[in-house]
């Protein structure tokens, strides 16, 4: 019988359970066994009952669980070929030669270069007498599917991540809480959310609510933010303010907008200045926490099904793939291909090469 293995890791999204969930069953059903392996890389190079046979009962309740219930790491040692000819030795020791990894870019680079090596890997474990030729004639292809796990909505090739849309719902709530209050008291707050590269999830969630002000990263203001923003209170009378902040918005020049700098122009109480009573909430991990939101759930479900066909499929010929939604289909697509894209758009933020971040970025919100 065939063995697939799933494994959940970097940060942790909503939805990485119902995946798991979606991967075990699926796998079952095919007349596979299937395995997870707790904590991410770390359980890969460590072994041991990190890597456990899950049954079908053991996934029941799953779906609507936060978090990750396999646990996920930063895992050092991968990063090195020692730690990666550990995690094959593992694998091979386990009889798995299907691995479905659930993470973000940094965790997809990782499984490329897994598959790469593999063959190399394998013929390392043979001539430190690990195992015999025969032993590893079965796993001599290891073949490695991703769906992508991550709030940020920061991948590129997909129309959505696993868990963006269960932040952006809390991110939502939370601005509406937070609105209620400022009108009250007529206030100014200043909302930062997550997203070092990847404005996604401040652009929802300031349409969705009707923020006042957006920053995000990939689209600095292309005039001064500090000027338009005192220019629109000044104008329109404002009562309350909202900004919503990106963690990695940046302004025309490519410096870091902060929170305090826009809290600093809002209640600047010399001649000129707004005099706003304001205030700075960071949403931090609350962002990442509780139940997945059905839109989740349904893309978890569904992307597992379609990763598990897909590591099936695979031969020795066939390229490394990742699950992705497109334009509401869910279909297979170069895995090193989009990780490479997603790391030069991070670049190109970072080096103030904005044209070619909006190039990069084929999100809507970008036109
Ligand atoms: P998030 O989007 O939440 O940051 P991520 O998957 O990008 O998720 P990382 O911390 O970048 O998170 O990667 C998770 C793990 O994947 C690392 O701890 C490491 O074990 C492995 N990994 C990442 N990049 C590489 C790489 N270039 N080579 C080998 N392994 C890697």
């Amino acid at each position: 019988r065939k063995k697939v293995a799933v494994m959940t890791s970097g940060g942790d999204s909503p939805g990485m359970n119902a995946a798991v969930r979606a991967v075990v069953r699926t796998a079952i059903n095919m007349g596979c066994d299937a395995y997870c392996i707790y904590e991410g890389y770390e359980g890969l190079v460590r072994g041991g009952d990190l890597i456990r046979q899950m049954h079908w009962e053991d996934v029941r309740g799953w779906l609507s669980e936060g978090g990750t219930l396999i646990g996920t790491a930063r895992c050092k040692a991968f990063y090195q070929r020692p730690g990666r000819l550990l995690g094959a030795k593992n694998m091979v020791a386990n009889g798995i030669d299907a691995l479905i990894i659930c993470g973000g870019d940094g965790s997809l680079t990782g499984a490329d270069k897994f598959r790469q090596e593999w063959p190399s890997l394998v013929d390392e474990l043979v001539a430190n007498g690990d195992f015999t030729e025969d032993q590893v004639t079965p796993y001599r292809h290891l073949n490695i599917v991703g769906l992508v796990g991550s709030i940020d909505n920061d991948l590129s090739g997909t129309d959505a991540t696993i868990g963006c849309y269960s932040a952006l719902a809390r991110i939502c709530e939370m601005v509406d809480y937070i609105e209620a209050t400022a009108s009250s008291h007529s206030r100014a707050f200043v909302v930062e959310v997550m997203g070092r590269a990847s404005g996604w999830l401040a652009v929802n969630a300031g349409t969705a609510t009707g923020a006042d002000f957006v920053l995000i990263p990939e689209r600095p203001e292309e005039h001064d933010w500090k000027e338009k923003m005192s220019l629109v209170h000044r104008e329109m009378g404002k009562r309350k303010t909202i900004v919503i902040v990106a963690e990695g918005a940046r302004d025309k020049e490519g410096q870091k907008i902060t929170p305090t700098e826009i809290k600093d122009l809002l209640s600047d109480t010399s001649e000129n200045g707004l005099a706003l009573d304001t205030r700075i909430t960071t949403l931090g991990h609350v962002q990442r926490g509780g139940s997945p939101v059905h839109m989740d759930r349904m893309l978890a479900t569904l992307q597992g099904v379609e990763a598990v066909k897909a590591v099936l499929e695979a031969t020795p010929g066939t390229e490394t793939c990742f699950i992705a939604l497109e334009e509401n289909k869910i279909v297979r697509k170069p895995l090193i291909r989009a990780v490479q894209e997603t790391q030069e758009l991070a670049k190109a933020v970072e080096s103030k090469d904005f044209t070619r971040a909006l190039q990069l970025r084929d999100r809507e919100f970008a036109d």
